[in-house]
């Protein structure tokens, strides 16, 4: 059912006509599976919309155990032919914009309906063939047809709020009254009133201009793409109802909100391309001004501490800058001890994926040396880099896990019983790690550390766990402390900052785990992998 698509056509064509495209515009708010103006519209994570009621019954989704919580675990399959992916239910809640929008327009047309009682016209229904719309849940079988009233506009609008107008159904005009401008003057007095009272709804609350490439969070929310991968370099929380999000920031699986998209592009046109123009302007003006400061060091992991002691005098340089910017942030990054080549880099001093540090805490020495406590926020990967008064700048990009849906679809392909069984006779015991549950995967450390506690192993003393803190519970940090307490070799622990997923995290620990066990690491010594 990607009856959407067929909305498309009228943002194609230069200006639009409030009485010649009556019907597309109506069509513009008819939910394609129901054909009703949109009930409570839910946008899915595909960014096609449908009333909340039309959704398809949902299941209890196989083979997820991470993230572990009930509203997850249920889900259904997507009812939309450019998609049919399965959603978690989490992801699908009420499209608070489009929501407010088909309210403001309900009442609107309320308010026509009671002043134009003149004027009747009959409507008559005619079908489109278009075979990417054979299953829209309203079928024309006979053409129906009704004598309404008002302008084409306000008649098709209740065609379609008595259920007898198919998403994909045409629409013939018969007059039945004499007049040279047919309804033309209702028309455009109407589309203006709805118009005006919907105009504000679609400015996005974190820059208040007009939405450009709307993108739907989980929660409802809807924001320009560009603002939200903003807000979400700081925290992945919805700027307006500060839930956590579960989608990438960098929001390269999350499609545009397609109805609104299309109803923006039919309204206001004009608008949306100067918009589009001052964007793209702005963006071009910040080029430039993206190099970060790079300290060529050691390994750091996002959210975990990482101490330094500041005596070199380029360094000093450097973080006293960093501490004069808001955000007192720079990247750290490992050295290239082994002169790997680092992707399009090639063969530098560093590595090229790293840690942005936050300096939280910096004691200034007298003598001009500095110790600085920092956390880590996030990993990015080097573009280029230059030298700038001594030290290493460069320009990076943000690198993030893949989105929760995506990390649950290949938890549930990996640990489909059927792939299970073929892989078991023959393959290798760090093979077989693949097809354990993420949860499973988090348990082979967490049970490691419990009886390497118990066996006083002196790489978790105390003094490590007063400055590491103790394992985090949450699978995606879990990785990330075990690497900053086990002594094992910066070349192990480095394979954590390219990984894109959390089990791929979890699969390199239960490795460590693996392999440390088969040293019989259990006396305690230290040994490097
Ligand atoms: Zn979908
Ligand atoms: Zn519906
Ligand atoms: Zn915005
Ligand atoms: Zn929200």
């Amino acid at each position: 059912m990607s009856a959407d698509a067929s909305v498309g056509a009228l943002s194609e064509r230069t200006g639009f006509d409030a009485y010649r495209d009556a019907r597309a515009i109506i069509r513009l708010i008819q939910c394609s599976r129901c054909s009703y103006p949109l009930r409570v519209p839910v946008t899915l994570p595909c960014g096609n919309t449908i009333c909340r009621m039309c959704l398809p019954r949902s299941h209890v989704r196989a083979g997820i155990s991470y993230p572990a919580n009930q509203e997850r675990q249920e889900g259904f399959t997507c009812p939309f032919s450019d998609c049919t992916k399965e959603h978690s239910l989490a992801d699908s809640n009420p499209d608070v914009v489009l929501g407010k929008v088909l309210e403001l327009i309900g009442e609107e047309v309320a308010k026509c309906k009671t002043e134009s009682s003149e004027k009747p016209m009959l409507l008559e229904e005619q079908a489109v063939v278009h075979p990417s719309m054979a299953s829209s849940g309203l079928q024309f079988d006979r053409p129906r047809s009704r004598v309404l009233h008002g302008g084409r506009l306000l008649a098709t609008y209740t065609f379609a709020e008595m259920g007898e107008l198919a998403f994909n159904s045409d629409v013939i005009y018969k007059p039945l009254y004499d007049d040279e401008d047919g309804g033309l003057a209702l028309d455009m007095m109407l589309l203006d009133r709805l118009k005006e009272v919907v105009r504000n709804e679609f400015d996005c609350q974190v820059c208040y201009a007009l939405m450009l490439n709307p993108v739907t969070t989980p929660c409802g929310h809807t924001f320009c793409r560009r603002c939200l991968t903003r807000v979400l370099d700081h925290s992945l929380l919805c700027p307006l109802c500060r839930r956590s999000l579960s989608i990438s920031p960098a929001l390269t699986n999350e499609p545009n909100n397609e109805r609104i998209c299309r109803i923006l592009a039919t309204i206001c046109p004009e608008h949306l391309a100067s918009r589009t123009e001052t964007v793209t302007r702005e963006e071009q003006g910040a080029l430039g001004e993206s190099q970060v400061p790079l300290f060529v060091c050691t390994l750091s992991f996002p959210s975990m501490p990482t101490f330094l002691h500041i005596f070199e005098p380029r360094y000093r340089l450097m973080i006293r800058r960093t501490l004069e910017t808001r955000t007192r942030t720079f990247g750290m990054v490992s050295y290239n001890r082994t002169r790997e080549p680092q992707g399009n880099l090639g063969t530098v001093e560093f590595r090229e994926y790293g840690t942005l540090l936050r300096i939280i805490n910096a004691q200034m020495l007298p003598d001009g040396r500095s110790l600085i406590e920092t956390v880590g926020v996030s990993r990015f990967k080097v573009k280029d880099w230059s030298i700038l008064d001594g030290y290493v700048v460069g320009s990076i990009d943000r690198y993030d896990d893949i989105s929760l849906v995506e990390e649950e679809r290949i938890e549930a392909a990996e640990t489909d019983p059927a792939r299970r069984s073929n892989a078991n006779g023959s393959s290798s015991p760090t093979a077989q790690l693949d097809h354990l549950s993420t949860r499973d995967l988090l348990d082979i450390g967490m049970n490691f550390i419990r009886r390497m506690r118990d066996n006083s192993a002196p790489w978790l003393h105390q003094r490590v766990l007063e400055a590491y803190g103790y394992p985090p519970e949450d699978p995606a940090l879990f990785p990330y402390w075990f690497a900053s307490v086990l002594p094992i070799s910066e070349h192990e622990k480095y394979k954590l900052l390219p990984t894109r997923s959390v089990r791929e995290r979890l699969k390199i620990t239960a490795r460590w785990v693996r392999r440390a066990e088969s040293q019989r690491w259990y006396s305690g010594t230290c040994t490097v992998l």
